[in-house]
């Protein structure tokens, strides 16, 4: 079954201090309220319960199962991969507003 899962790309952005352009962030743990507020169409990438490290996930909208949001990011055949080089029509870009801040793990493919 398909389900819509979504993740954050930057153009551009800083990590620890260092200039870097065109990643994606995987194991969210923390956002600041610019990113919540534009997230929230998005109910279903929310955190996951249950950990004592919280991250957020996208989770199933039919039965709730989270998805590992690091395999989504990390495998070739994976939606969030690459998501510069990402098959047309497989990725909706929806630009964010401002300048967010976010706690994670950044990964890009060059
Ligand atoms: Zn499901």
């Amino acid at each position: 079954m398909k389900i819509e899962v979504i993740c954050i790309y930057c153009e551009s952005g800083s990590v620890s201090g260092e200039p870097l352009t065109q990643f994606t962030v995987s194991g969210t743990w923390a956002m600041d309220d610019a990113l919540g507020r534009q997230l929230k169409p998005w109910p279903f990438f929310r955190k996951v319960p249950g950990y004592s490290e919280s991250y957020f996930a996208n989770h199933c909208p039919h039965c709730g199962a989270a998805q590992d949001d690091l395999y989504l990011h990390s495998e070739p055949d994976q939606p969030l991969y690459s998501i510069p080089r990402a098959a047309p029509g497989s990725i909706k870009l929806t630009a964010l507003v401002g300048q967010i801040q976010l706690s994670g793990d950044e990964s890009f493919e060059i």
